[in-house]
C-alpha cells in the first residue's frame, strides 16, 4: 500500500516558541506542552524548542503533518578562543584560586590574606559564591578568586580552576587529604594549573605534617623535600603564620611561565564570575578582565546579556576609571543577568551589542536548543527506564544556580535522575508553583525568599517547597528523594553449605536427602541452591533439618544431617551434589 501523503506542511525556523508551534498546528498550547512533557521536554508557552524537537513532537501529534525547515538568518555567537599574545603584550598579575576540602580553612586563609573577616557572616560557614579580590605583596599585585568550598560547588570550582594560573590546595594538617582535596588536585591537574599546597592548621595539636605529605604523595604530589616538585607551605590561617611565605611561593610558581595579556588596541574580554540582582542597581556582575581594558561606558556582551557599563568598581566597592588584565571588577548596567562562566567581549556600538546578545540568548535558551533529535531520542529512551524526581530550582545568583544544577546532574545513574524542569534566579514565584503543579515537581530554593502568599498557594496546589541556605543540605534532600525511587535490592548472604551423601526420596515438590555440612550453619527457611559441577541446577526452600532422626533448629559445619527441601518442580538431587544455603533480604537502597 502506498504511504499516505502529508496533508499539511508547516514551516519552522531553527527555533520556535511553543506558542507559535501550537498556532501552526492549530492546537491549544496546553496540548502541545503536554505532548512535550511526555517526551521529557519541559517548556512553557514562551519558551523555544528547536527544529528537531518540533518535528518529533509534531509527528506524534499528527503524523500527516510535514515539518519543513525555514532558513533562519545567520547568527553570530561569541566564541572563546585562547588568544595568542603579541610582542606588545604586557605582564599581568597571576590569578589564584584557593581550593580544598570543606572546613580545611579556605575562607580563613583567604581572610588571612585579605585581612578581612567574611567567614563570620556566611550561612553554614561555607563560602557560598565565587568572588574575587586583589592584594599587593612584595610590590606585586595578585588576584585571588574566592572559590566556594563544598563539593556541591564542584562546578564553580571547575570554572575557578579554568580561570586560574595557580591553585592553592588547602589541606588541614590535622585531617589530611580528603575527597574534595583529591577533587581539587584533579581539577588543577586537568586544567594544567600549577599548584601550591597550603598545609593549614599547623597550630593544632593534632597537626601531622608528615602524614599529610605522605597522603599528598599518594595522590601524585611529591613534596620538594622528598624529591618531588610540589611546594608545600605550612601555615596557620588563624594564627596568621606562614602567610608571607605562601604568597612568596605562589609568586615563584606563577613566574615559571610569563603571564602576559594584551591591553592596547583590542576590545576588552574576560569572564563573568558572579551575577545577581541588587535592589536599586539591577543586574550586577563580577567579571574578571583577561585582555584589554574596561572603562565606565564600555559596551559588553556576555552570552545573552549586554551592558553599557554604568558603574565600574573593584570587588571591594571602590570606583575605578579603568580595569586591565587580571582585574576583578563589579559592573552594573546589565539589562538582564549574565550567566556565570559566560565570556564577555566589548563591543563598539550599542545596536550591534544588543543584536549580538539577542542572537546569543536565542541560541542559549537553557541549552534546550542544543539538543539534537538523536540526543532527544536517546534521552526519551533513557527516561523510559529511569525514574525521575522532578525539581524546580530557584537560587539567589547565577553561580549558585549553576552549581546546584550541575551537582544534581552528578547524582544521576541508570535508574534515577533529578530532572530539572525549571530553574531561575530570584524568589520563588507563583509561576514556579504552577509549573511545579503541572509537572509534579518539588521546588528547591537556595538562599531565596518564600513569600507567605506563595507558601499558601503551594499548600493549596499540593506543591512541595524546600528552601536551603547550605547547598549540600539541598543536594542531600534531593538525594533522599531520589533514593526513594530506587527499586529495593535483594541481598543474598551465604549461610552454609552441604555435600550430599545420600538421597532418600524425590517427589514432585520435595526432596529428602542427607549429607555433611561443609561450611557455616543451616536453619529451616533458607534458600537452597543445588549445584552440580559448579553449576546451579535448581533452587528450593529448606523446610526441615534432622540430626539422628530428630528434627533440629540448626546444623553446623561438621554435622551429618538430613534435610527436606521444598521444590517447585521435580528436582533429581544426586549424591555428590553440593547445596549452598543463602538468606535473602530486601534492602532499600540509597544513592
Ligand atoms: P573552609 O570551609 O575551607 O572555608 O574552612 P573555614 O575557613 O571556614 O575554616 C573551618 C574551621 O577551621 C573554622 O572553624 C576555622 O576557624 C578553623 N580554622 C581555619 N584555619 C585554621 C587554622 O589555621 N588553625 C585552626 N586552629 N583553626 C583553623
Amino acid at each position: 500500500m502506498a504511504e499516505e501523503a502529508p496533508t499539511k506542511t508547516i514551516q519552522v525556523e531553527e527555533v520556535i516558541t511553543v506558542g507559535d508551534l501550537a498556532g501552526k498546528l492549530d492546537i491549544p498550547a496546553t496540548a502541545l506542552i503536554t505532548e512535550l512533557m511526555k517526551n521529557g521536554v519541559m517548556a512553557t508557552v514562551n519558551e523555544k524548542i528547536d527544529f528537531d524537537t518540533a518535528e518529533i513532537v509534531t509527528g506524534e501529534i499528527d503524523p500527516s503533518i510535514k515539518v519543513e525547515k525555514k532558513a533562519a538568518e545567520e547568527k553570530k555567537h561569541v566564541q572563546r578562543e585562547k588568544r595568542e599574545v603579541s610582542d606588545k603584550a604586557v605582564d599581568r598579575p597571576p590569578v589564584i584560586a584557593v581550593m580544598g576540602h570543606v572546613d580545611h580553612g579556605k575562607t580563613s586563609l583567604l581572610d588571612a590574606i585579605r585581612e578581612a573577616d567574611v567567614a563570620a557572616g556566611e550561612a553554614g560557614g561555607i563560602t557560598q559564591h565565587i568572588s574575587a579580590y586583589q592584594i599587593t605583596h612584595s610590590d606585586r599585585v595578585m588576584t585571588f578568586l574566592d572559590t566556594p568550598g563544598h563539593e556541591a560547588f564542584a562546578a564553580l570550582r571547575q570554572h575557578g580552576a579554568d580561570l586560574t594560573d595557580v591553585a592553592v590546595i588547602v589541606v588541614a594538617a590535622d585531617d589530611g587529604v580528603k575527597p574534595q582535596t583529591k577533587e581539587a588536585i584533579r581539577f588543577a591537574q586537568n586544567s594544567g594549573v600549577k599548584m601550591v599546597v597550603a598545609m593549614n592548621k599547623m597550630d593544632k595539636p593534632g597537626a601531622d605534617a608528615n602524614r599529610v605529605k605522605q597522603e599528598l604523595s599518594d595522590n601524585g604530589l611529591l613534596t620538594e623535600e622528598w624529591g618531588g616538585d610540589t611546594i608545600v607551605v605550612e601555615v596557620s590561617a588563624t594564627k596568621k603564620t606562614g602567610i608571607d611565605k605562601l604568597l612568596d611561593m605562589i609568586l615563584l610558581v606563577a613566574d615559571v611561565e610569563e603571564l602576559k595579556a594584551e591591553v592596547e588596541g583590542i576590545p576588552a574580554e574576560g569572564i563573568i564570575i558572579e551575577a545577581h540582582k541588587e535592589q536599586g542597581r539591577g543586574a550586577v556582575a563580577t567579571a574578571l578582565v583577561e585582555h584589554g581594558k574596561l572603562t565606565p561606558g564600555s559596551l559588553i556582551v556576555a552570552g545573552g546579556a549586554y551592558a553599557k557599563i554604568r558603574t565600574l568598581e573593584t570587588t571591594t566597592g571602590k570606583t575605578i576609571k579603568e580595569a586591565g588584565p587580571s582585574t576583578p571588577v563589579t559592573i552594573s548596567g546589565f539589562k538582564t543577568l549574565p550567566r556565570f562562566g559566560d565570556v564577555f567581549v566589548a563591543q563598539k556600538n550599542e545596536k550591534e551589542a544588543r543584536k549580538l546578545a539577542e542572537a546569543n540568548a536565542q541560541k542559549e535558551n537553557d541549552g534546550r536548543l542544543d539538543m539534537s533529535s538523536t540526543e532527544l531520542i536517546a534521552m526519551i529512551d533513557k527516561q523510559r527506564e529511569q525514574q525521575a524526581f522532578n525539581v524546580i530550582i530557584k537560587s539567589d545568583v547565577q553561580g549558585s544556580l549553576k552549581s546546584v544544577v550541575d551537582s544534581l546532574a552528578t547524582l544521576e545513574n541508570k535508574e534515577v535522575i533529578a530532572r530539572v524542569v525549571g530553574k531561575g534566579v530570584g524568589d520563588i514565584s507563583e509561576s514556579d508553583v504552577m509549573m511545579a503543579a503541572s509537572s509534579g515537581a518539588t521546588i528547591y530554593g537556595f538562599s531565596v525568599e518564600l513569600p507567605i502568599s506563595i507558601k499558601k498557594l503551594a499548600a493549596r496546589e499540593g506543591v512541595r517547597i524546600r528552601t536551603y541556605k547550605v547547598i549540600y543540605e539541598l543536594i542531600d534532600d534531593v538525594k533522599d528523594n531520589m533514593s526513594e525511587l530506587l527499586a529495593p535490592e535483594i541481598v543474598e548472604n551465604e549461610a552454609g553449605r552441604l555435600l550430599v551423601k545420600g538421597v532418600f526420596m524425590i517427589g514432585r515438590n520435595q526432596v529428602i536427602c542427607g549429607g555433611e555440612i561443609t561450611k557455616g550453619k543451616i536453619t529451616p527457611g533458607l534458600v537452597a541452591k543445588v549445584t552440580r559441577d559448579k553449576e546451579e541446577i535448581a533452587e528450593a526452600e529448606l523446610t526441615k533439618v534432622q540430626k539422628q532422626q530428630s528434627e533440629v533448629k540448626e546444623a553446623v559445619e561438621g554435622d551429618m544431617c538430613g534435610i527436606e527441601l521444598k521444590t517447585d518442580k521435580r528436582v533429581v538431587v544426586e549424591e555428590g551434589d553440593r547445596i549452598e544455603f543463602v538468606s535473602r533480604e530486601v534492602v532499600s537502597r540509597s544513592l
